[in-house]
């Protein structure tokens, strides 16, 4: 059988060279139109594959998914999808890989059956992706937690004394993590400018994004296990883009001592595909050294990040969109490994469809960090757009939007985007 991922094959569909979505990434996603869905697809160039469709078709017969086939991919989320374990995702995307290749008439000949399974990306809504009983948020970029530490607190002593011992991060919100394509609604809140003799409460003035890759785990544990670094990717589904939106002024108000709280749960936005740890094997890279070594339960061998190309783009109403930062997710200090190992080693339970999100991904120059605060460096240099304005932080009406790829020897596979339009704060 041939590999999904290797580079020379290709697919009967039309694929635009650059596409997101060729034949070697097949991510997996929850769609819905007019006629049909919630359903399960898989991302084929300018095209979602219905996998319940498919599975009607009986291209899945023989792969001995269980009890479940084929009503788990008439669903409103993956994560029954994904509680089939392993095995059953790689059987799905090779079976998959071998339906659309150039030369595999199988699918290709069937008109009805090609109608039925393919349907435009364009005519699609997509869902958000998986349901997550539980969110994470991790503070793994040691140029994002140095810069912070810069602004906040000692410029001499940015990280704090934990920082490269631990990976550092705090349970969030799962139930405001929206699709991409949602608007995202001003927050009002509690917060105290630091020459302000008291609080007061109402629309944030200091609206942030966070650049950020989540990953979506796959296999769950049993409250009081713990799971070993080496045996850590095996907890993994995939990943997709995230965008934690965070109100700085609410956040450095009300974050001593217990951390962050409403500056973040009013909303973060995933990106609608899924995309596997298996199509992203080709874009291993090493992290950065750790130093000093991290304690034995955290340390590992070989290489455990990935090369995700990172972009930001902001677009003010009905203006021209700038791209604001471009940073790389192999950048981070602890790998996803290492936080999920770290996560899990008191023996708290792991959930399939849990979402854990790497933190603020920037990079070492003024151009690659990963939210407003640092490249507006707290409102001290505004950023200019392409239009003519300049922003401190989001305005009403603004879209941020995050892309993201991976790129070597001629094969290139991506994550589409996120976006989400910033609306008004609620009156009152
Ligand atoms: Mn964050």
């Amino acid at each position: 059988m041939a590999n999904p991922n290797d580079p020379a094959l290709h697919s009967w569909i039309d694929i635009a060279p650059g596409s997101d979505f060729p034949i070697q990434n097949l991510p997996f996603g929850v769609f819905e139109t007019a006629e049909r869905g919630p359903r399960l697809g898989v991302a084929i160039g300018e095209y979602v594959l219905d996998l319940y469709a498919v599975a009607q078709f009986g291209f899945f017969d023989d792969l001995e998914l269980g009890a479940k086939m084929p009503k788990v991919f008439r669903r409103r989320s993956l994560n029954q999808f994904i509680a089939l374990g392993r095995p059953a995702w790689r059987a799905v995307r090779q079976r998959v890989s071998e339906l659309l290749r150039h030369d595999n008439p199988a699918l290709r000949n069937q008109e009805e059956a090609m109608r039925e399974c393919l349907v435009r990306q364009s005519e699609v809504r997509m869902l958000r992706p998986v349901k997550p009983q539980n969110y994470t948020d991790f503070y793994s970029s040691i140029e994002h937690a140095t810069n912070v530490g810069i602004m906040f607190r000692d410029p001499a002593n940015a990280l704090l004394p934990n920082w490269r011992h631990i990976p550092i991060g705090y349970h969030g919100r799962a139930s405001s993590i929206v699709v991409s394509g949602t608007d995202i609604r001003r927050p009002n809140g509690q917060r105290k400018a630091p020459d302000a003799a008291a609080p007061s409460f109402g629309p944030s003035q200091q609206l942030d994004f966070e650049l950020e890759v989540g990953f979506i785990v796959g296999k769950g544990t049993h409250l009081g296990e713990t799971v070993p670094i080496q045996y850590a990717e095996e907890h993994i589904f995939g990943l997709v883009l995230f965008n934690d939106w965070s109100a700085r002024d609410i956040q450095s108000w009300e974050y001593v001592p217990l951390g962050p709280f409403l500056g973040k749960s009013f909303g973060s936005s995933v990106s609608p595909w899924v995309v596997t740890l298996d199509a992203l094997e080709p874009f291993r890279v090493a992290g950065p050294v750790q130093e000093p070594e991290p304690l034995l339960y955290l340390r590992q061998l070989d290489n455990h990040n990935f090369d995700v190309h990172l972009e930001v783009a902001i677009q003010p109403e009905g203006g021209p969109e700038t791209t604001v930062s471009r940073s790389n997710f192999g950048l981070m200090y602890w790998s996803m490994a290492q936080q999920l190992t770290h996560q899990a080693s008191n023996g708290c339970n792991l959930q399939v469809g849990d979402l854990y999100a790497s933190g603020t991904i920037s990079g070492a120059t003024p151009d690659s960090l990963g939210s407003m605060l640092e490249l507006a460096w707290r409102g001290t240099r505004p950023l200019p757009l392409a239009d003519g304005s300049e922003r401190k932080f989001l305005l009403d009406g603004d879209r941020v939007t995050m892309r993201g790829y991976c790129e070597k020897d001629g094969l290139r596979i991506g994550f589409g985007e996120v976006t989400g339009k910033v609306l008004p704060a609620p009156a009152g």
